[in-house]
């Protein structure tokens, strides 16, 4: 009984992963309103947006502001600078991540005033490298055929 059981628990299994074809939720999907910041992405550059009306610069990416509802908005190239506001750390990320692990998940806050949920890459994921308020820079990886934000210690840190 238990190993029928079993057997019937991994053809649901098998049957699910065929039906995987779809774009993962966690798989970023540009749309028009958020393309600019995608195709920044691309570029290397963190483009994200301002408030013509009230000058508050937002993220993420959208046609109106979310501070004073103007939609009179637009997107900038920010500087990439960052400073660390929280992180934890999965041991066991998920497959997705294409890592065993560790692998940060952080709070940053760019220069700009926005924060951010982001992944700190290119140092060690411990919490003897990884400091509260540590410089940070934007950087960009490739995530299956998506290009992402990511942050890295800046130079001086390193
Ligand atoms: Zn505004």
């Amino acid at each position: 009984m238990v190993a029928n059981s079993f057997a019937r628990s991994s053809e649901m299994t098998s049957r699910q992963a065929k039906t995987l074809d779809m774009a993962h939720p966690l798989i970023p999907v540009p749309t028009p309103e958020t393309q600019p910041y995608w195709d920044g992405c691309n570029q290397g550059i963190l483009r994200i947006n301002r408030c013509n009306a009230c000058n508050d610069a937002y993220f993420p990416p959208a046609p109106i502001c979310p501070h004073c509802s103007s939609t009179d908005v637009k997107f900038f190239d920010a500087s990439g600078e960052a400073t660390l506001y929280s992180y934890t750390i999965q041991q066991k990320p998920p497959d997705l991540w294409g890592t065993q692990g560790p692998r940060s998940v952080a709070l940053v806050k760019l220069l700009e005033g926005p924060m951010l949920t982001s992944s700190i890459i290119n140092c060690e994921q411990t919490p003897e490298t990884l400091r509260l308020d540590m410089p940070l820079q934007a950087t960009f990886t490739s995530f299956g055929e998506t290009t992402v934000l990511c942050f890295e210690p800046t130079e001086e840190q390193q």
